[in-house]
């Protein structure tokens, strides 16, 4: 995308929004999502490279986190999103932890789904309890103030990896009321579904009325 044009865009304050992350998956759900009416920018588009920081100990905390910086360091509205898996066996664990499971609970790099995946599949393996939820938190910086979305996807831990769609634990989470787990799903269903779909969609009501206001 062409940086300058997308600056100038922002600096007008037309439907360009910036979504702090760099994670392509995210960036075309939440596209999907928010459909023509918003043109949403990642954080390579307004030449952020750096590593934002993501100390809090709540899924909450780290989204504002995220978006608080882009806004104080580079002056946008912006969203950012951190989402965990709360395992009810596991008393909510992965949770905010959820990225970095294998790195902090066994080995493995942050973000390395094969590992994180093996270590819960292997905390679970002695557990008939398999029930689980996706729980997304969307943190939106917007005229200098902070809104929260929240958005739950319940389902369970499969015992093996199906499907080869999506990423991170899509092919071990199955939702609910469904006989096949995310990875099985096209974008557009698990969209329809996800936390991070559900938690989008508030975000999109919410900026349907304020420019319905306008
Ligand atoms: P993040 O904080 O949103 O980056 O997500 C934390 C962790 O949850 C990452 O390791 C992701 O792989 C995983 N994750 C986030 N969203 C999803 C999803 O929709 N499906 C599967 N895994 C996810």
């Amino acid at each position: 995308m062409e940086k300058d044009s997308i600056i100038s865009r922002l600096k007008k304050g037309s439907h360009c929004l910036v979504f702090a992350t760099n994670n392509q998956h995210k960036l075309s759900e939440v596209r999907q999502i928010l459909g023509d009416a918003y043109e949403v920018v990642g954080l390579k588009d307004i030449g952020c490279t750096e590593d934002i920081p993501e100390t809090a100990d709540t899924l909450e905390g780290n989204a504002l986190q995220k978006a608080h910086f882009v806004h104080e360091h580079y002056g946008y509205d912006c969203f950012a999103d951190d989402t965990g898996l709360e395992v009810e066996a596991l008393d909510g664990l992965p949770g905010v932890h959820t990225a970095r499971y294998a790195e902090l609970f066994g080995e493995g790099a942050t973000h390395d789904s094969d590992a994180n995946m093996n270590l819960l599949l292997k905390n679970l393996a002695n557990k008939s309890n398999r029930n689980a939820r996706f729980r997304t938190v969307i943190a939106f910086i917007f005229q200098g103030r902070e809104y929260l979305f929240e958005g739950i996807c319940p389902g369970t831990i499969i015992s093996e990896r199906h499907g080869t769609e999506g990423f991170g634990y899509d092919p071990i989470f199955q939702p609910e009321g469904y006989d096949r787990c995310f990875a099985e799903m096209s974008a557009e269903e698990k969209n329809a579904i996800s936390h991070r779909g559900r938690a989008t969609q508030k975000l999109a009501e919410f900026l349907l009325n304020v420019f319905n206001e306008k």
